[in-house]
């Protein structure tokens, strides 16, 4: 089995509610991120699940650092991405890319497609400027673009188009880790197909490790060999993609995975419809967050935080039941 490319040990990321006026105050905090731990081995896709508001977004980007963590910890490579120096920092920065749901909103409109694609390079001061244009070229046929799209602006694009540069922006880094975010959230299911088949390309090719974050978990099965999920800022289960979809033990995930259709009309799958709404991070519920949706819910729940633990190989579920 690989070493863990990334560890993710105890995050939290906290965003304060402050009040408004001329002596802002602290009132509150949203916790976004409440203490998960997991790791993605080098070369497989690691997919982080939930709900939206579930913090797996806010997890990747604090992986980047485009924003800081509360507490808790992030190696990278065994190197504590928090406790490095600027030097080591920059060096790594090109090593993990995100990628985002909507690439249109990242790209300037007036710069052309290869410059955009290419001025990375010269940021990061990776290759000399007149080798820019090959390696964009390069990198715009990895991704299934054609030499002409180099020269042209990002609304000449269709949405598919527009995740290909998007992801041509990473890819040209040569990173080893991509955190994908929602990245075909926004796309028609026949070209949600062709980006997760380019991920999948790309992976062989270049042995990426990839952190797929998305809210479907059908799109999470094509994908991902590890699968966590994440309830209003904490893990509920990980487990690998088989023993996930097939044996399910928390609450939630069975909910989920019962939300999924079934392509076969004959066959019915029950719907778990969890009652209410997902409870205002910055007031979760006590004890187990999900309770207060959980058709299991006992008294314990409400009092005691479970903690993830381990039930079968590489199995870790955060339920009072299992
Ligand atoms: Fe439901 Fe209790 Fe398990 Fe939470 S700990 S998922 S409330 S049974």
């Amino acid at each position: 089995m690989s070493e863990a490319l990334v560890e993710v040990n105890h995050l939290k990321k906290y965003f304060p509610i402050t009040t408004t006026g001329l002596f802002t105050r602290t009132i509150g905090q949203v916790k976004a991120v409440d203490n998960i731990s997991f790791r993605i081995r080098a070369g497989e896709t690691f997919g982080l699940v939930g709900e939206s508001g579930s913090g797996k977004s806010t997890v990747g980007r604090t992986m980047v650092r485009l924003t800081d963590k509360t507490d808790g910890e992030i190696k990278f490579k065994g190197i504590d991405l928090y406790n490095t120096s600027h030097a080591e920092l920059r060096e790594l920065r090109p090593k993990m890319q995100l990628i985002f749901q909507d690439p249109y909103s990242s790209l300037n409109p007036r710069v052309r497609v290869g410059d955009a694609i290419g001025e990375a390079l010269l940021d990061h001061g990776l290759v000399h400027k007149s080798e820019v244009r090959d390696s964009v070229l390069e990198t715009l046929a990895l991704c299934g673009l054609s030499s002409y799209h180099i020269d042209k602006f990002p609304h000449e694009f269709s949405g598919g188009q527009r995740q290909r540069i998007g992801i041509a922006r990473a890819l040209i880094l040569k990173p080893e880790l991509i955190i994908a975010d929602e990245p075909v959230s926004a796309l028609d299911v026949s070209i949600q197909a062709q980006i997760i088949n380019l991920f999948r390309s790309l992976q062989e090719e270049r042995g990426l490790t990839y952190l797929f974050i998305s809210h479907d978990l059908s799109v999470v099965e094509h994908l991902c060999s590890r699968i966590g999920v994440m309830y209003l800022g904490s893990m509920m289960e990980t487990a690998s993609r088989d023993d996930l979809f097939r044996n399910p033990q928390h609450p939630y995930t069975k909910a989920l995975l019962s939300a999924i259709p079934i392509p076969i009309p004959k066959l019915k799958r029950e719907r778990i419809v969890l009652r209410g709404d997902i409870p205002n991070p910055a007031n979760p519920p006590s004890g187990c967050k999900f309770h207060t949706r959980c058709p299991y819910a006992l008294e314990l729940c409400k009092q005691q935080i479970p903690e993830l633990r381990n039930v079968g190989s590489d199995h870790y579920v955060a339920c009072h039941l299992v």
